[in-house]
């Protein structure tokens, strides 16, 4: 009885893969024909576009689970050629968030290696800015992200499937904007695409990848392919939306679609200066979601090791402010820690459980047997927050500010099991406090408090401060040491010296989420200037 029904079921397994094998190659071949046919999409051997894109960060919003932020509105003019795998993009972008500015610079991806002229990121690396004019080669990890997403949207896409069946592989039908379509995944540099098609037309709908997301966890990234118009013979998408977990984060609209226009290959060269020494395409894990989301807002730092500038040091550190006071810095974002009798005390987790492990082995190297008792966050915001899970999984508990909580609770208990840095468990019973005002932590001699201060830049955020070192520790509100203090203050300083005067409290010194170490007195004294 057992075995007939063993047999049954490998009999089953048998005949659907019998009859699913063509079924993936049926919907690709549906789609290149319906994209132009074979012929036509090998005969495209340069692709010219122009177009415009529009982008929203969701986890840098005012309100934590609150409205995207609008990033930025951008323009470009890019040209592949399709034989060489290169493609050259010039951008004007006009950013909204965190501050307006414009960037224009050109990116060329090759194979081999990605290279940048001109200024793209507030977050420059110590190439950009020893390079006379402003120049770098891509990091391994952006040149990754950046090949996927041009495979992603290429208009050869179903041809290079076409000739490699046994990369595509189909699957069961898959649900986007509650509909279901028939689907394939396709194995290409490293990645697996879902590649979801329009039953009505043939052609792709959608292009799924399942990235991590250090706030949300196992996340799905889809570009979904809408407005195609015909070309020289093949269909091009005119519209194209990235979906993070189904939310819209960038629009690209294409003016114009050229094929076979001749292309100068100068125009795809890299100097020689740059290529000699650019990286390779990461092959590893790649934080996807971070390289391509800091782009979005004109923030990202392009090195190798997403917390710090490879190129300029060789690993983050601590540096003591006061007795059991460490500050730790080196990289974009930093933490403060405070030594209390039987624990400690961690301000902020940014950029990836990466860097939490870090500190959290440096702080087990110095303090030995003192775990990390408390996470206070000062603000919801992404890149001070996601490394929060190396925390949580050692049994801290977080502070938030108030209004906070319900959003770290859906955090903690959102499935992560592609996190590189941290096995997936439940962290869904990981106490959080609601700092309505005032909230202080003591051990009986040392106190550290942390103060909900009314401001611009993100409801419920937090200020430190540690009364024995008569130390403040403040984030993104103002990021002390990091350039000479304006003449007069700005809405977020003058949120900082006005919820200092509230709390009551007198600070010497803050310390910086950015920045470094700079005296409270003459931020004070800007006061009424
Ligand atoms: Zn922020």
């Amino acid at each position: 009885m057992k075995r007939a029904a063993v047999l049954l079921a490998v009999s089953i397994v048998l005949v659907s893969c019998a009859t699913m094998q063509p079924r993936g190659q049926t919907l690709v071949s549906r789609a290149v024909q319906a994209a132009g046919g074979a012929d036509a999409l090998a005969a495209v051997t340069t692709l010219s576009v122009r177009g415009t894109v529009r982008e929203w960060e969701p986890e840098q919003s005012m309100a934590a689970g609150g409205e995207m932020r609008f990033a930025c509105e951008s323009a470009f003019e890019a040209v592949t050629d399709v034989g060489a795998g290169t493609t050259r993009i010039d951008w004007s972008r006009s950013f909204a968030y965190p501050a307006p500015r414009a960037f224009t610079y050109t990116e060329i991806v090759t194979p081999e290696a990605g290279y940048v002229a001109g200024i793209d990121s507030n977050g420059r690396t110590k190439q950009s800015l020893e390079a006379r004019p402003p120049a770098h080669a891509m990091s391994g990890l952006r040149l990754a992200a950046a090949q996927r997403e041009l495979r992603r949207g290429s208009a050869v896409l179903l041809l290079e499937m076409l000739k490699n069946p046994g990369r595509v592989v189909p699957v069961a039908d898959v649900t986007m904007h509650g509909v279901a379509y028939p689907a394939v995944e396709y194995q290409a540099g490293g990645q697996t695409f879902t590649v979801l098609f329009d039953g009505a037309t043939g052609l792709p709908a959608g292009i799924r990848t399942l990235d991590y997301d250090n706030i949300w966890g196992d996340v799905t990234y889809d570009l979904v392919l809408t407005d195609w118009q015909a070309t020289g013979g093949v269909k091009v998408a005119t519209t194209r939306r990235y979906e993070l977990n189904g939310r819209l984060v960038s629009e690209t609209k294409l003016t114009a679609v050229q094929i076979n226009r001749t292309v100068s290959s100068d125009l795809l060269a890299i100097p020689e200066t740059f290529k000699a020494g650019a990286a390779k395409p990461a092959t590893g894990v790649v934080p996807y979601q971070w390289v391509l989301r800091r782009q979005f807002i004109g923030t990202y730092l392009d090195s190798d090791a997403p917390s710090y500038d490879t190129r300029a040091i060789s690993g983050l550190r601590l540096v003591e402010l006061a007795p059991g006071v460490q500050h730790a810095v080196g990289g974009s974002h930093h933490s403060l820690v405070v030594e209390m009798r039987d624990s400690l005390i961690v301000f902020d987790s940014p950029v990836s459980d990466w860097q939490s492990n870090w500190l959290l082995g440096a702080l087990r190297a110095k303090y030995a047997g003192k775990p990390v008792k408390y996470l206070v966050l000062t603000h919801h915001h992404m890149d001070h927050t996601g490394g929060l899970r190396a925390y949580a999984a050692q049994g801290a508990t977080i502070i938030v500010g108030k209004g906070n909580g319900e959003h770290f609770r859906r955090v903690l208990a959102a499935p992560f099991t592609r996190n590189p840095d941290l096995a997936a468990r439940d962290l869904s019973r990981t106490p959080i406090v609601e700092v309505a005002d005032r909230h202080v932590i003591t051990d009986g001699q040392r106190e550290v408090h942390a103060y909900r201060i009314d401001n611009p830049h993100a409801e419920g955020l937090l200020i430190g401060y540690v009364p024995d070192a008569h130390l403040g520790f403040a984030t993104d509100i103002w990021s002390p040491g990091a350039g000479p203090l304006p003449d007069k203050l700005n809405p977020a300083l003058a949120a900082l010296v006005a919820g200092v005067k509230k709390a009551g409290i007198e600070p010497t010194r803050f310390a910086g989420g950015h920045g470094g170490v700079g005296d409270y007195g003459p931020l004070a004294a800007l006061e009424g200037k």
